[in-house]
């Protein structure tokens, strides 16, 4: 329902869970965020309210971290619980997806990733798209590039609708992003970049704004800025707009 996304210099939870707040208007059933620190992703996910998050994470707390993405829920496949909530990791540990939306033909995806072995730990369309993202990286040759393909391979292969952000351990100054069928804007700051699922999501922090088309994956770098192809690998060029403060509040 509400996706958030920050690769930049100030601690990655603050500013997802601010997006996370901003975006709490469009409704949800659970909430969840996920950062990359010292080649570890590590989750928290809670049922209910932000507020339930947010006591998770005054108890548990997650490393410090100046890359990470965060959810809220709308569920459609799999109960409203903890263990549904996003975001959702690979078996491998090397993945963590964000993702709003339906991908319709999770149940055969589903049934060709258990055929290779890997547990499932929820009932949602969503997790598949986490263990295929891992499956795929280790195929695609290193470079920078690699995330953004690897991407660009998995949502070739689905089907229905859907807006997925991904992190993944070997790249601590990346994030990906794809979109279907489901919105997706990316937020420019100052040496920092943002997913939203709208600009709500970032509006505290830039109005430098960038509607991302069907079909195209964007990839976020700390060098590069923000990087976007089509799902064929055709580049696209960026084109920034500002938003306007009132219309977004
Ligand atoms: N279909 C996914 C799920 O049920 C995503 C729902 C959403 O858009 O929040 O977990």
């Amino acid at each position: 329902c509400g996706i958030v996304g920050y690769v930049g210099s100030q601690d990655s939870v603050d500013v997802v869970l601010e997006g996370l707040r901003r975006l709490e208007y469009r409704g949800y059933d659970s909430a969840g965020v996920a950062v990359l620190a010292d080649g570890q992703l590590s989750t928290a996910k809670k049922a209910g309210k932000l507020a339930n998050l947010e006591k998770e994470l005054a108890e548990q707390g997650l490393p410090a971290s100046t890359i990470g993405i965060g959810h809220t829920r709308w569920a459609t496949h799999g109960g409203p619980t903890d263990r549904n909530a996003h975001p959702h990791m690979s078996a491998d540990r090397t993945v963590a997806v964000i993702h709003n939306g339906i991908i319709e033909n999770f149940a055969s995806l589903r049934a060709e990733c258990e055929a290779t072995g890997i547990e499932f730990s929820s009932d949602t369309d969503t997790e598949v798209a986490a263990h295929l993202l891992a499956a795929v990286y280790r195929e695609v040759p290193a470079g920078p590039d690699r995330l953004a393909e690897a991407m660009r391979r998995v949502s070739r292969r689905l089907e229905g609708a859907f807006t997925l952000v991904a992190s993944h351990v070997e790249e601590p100054d990346r994030l990906v992003a794809s979109r279907r069928n489901s919105p997706l804007v990316v937020g420019v700051g100052d040496g920092e970049y943002f997913f939203g699922s709208d600009v709500a999501a970032f509006i505290g922090h830039t109005r430098r704004a960038l509607d991302v088309e069907e079909d195209q994956v964007v990839l976020l770098d700390r060098e590069r800025g923000v990087l976007v192809t089509h799902f064929d690998g055709t580049v696209v060029e960026p084109t920034t707009r500002t938003v306007d403060w009132d219309a977004a509040a």
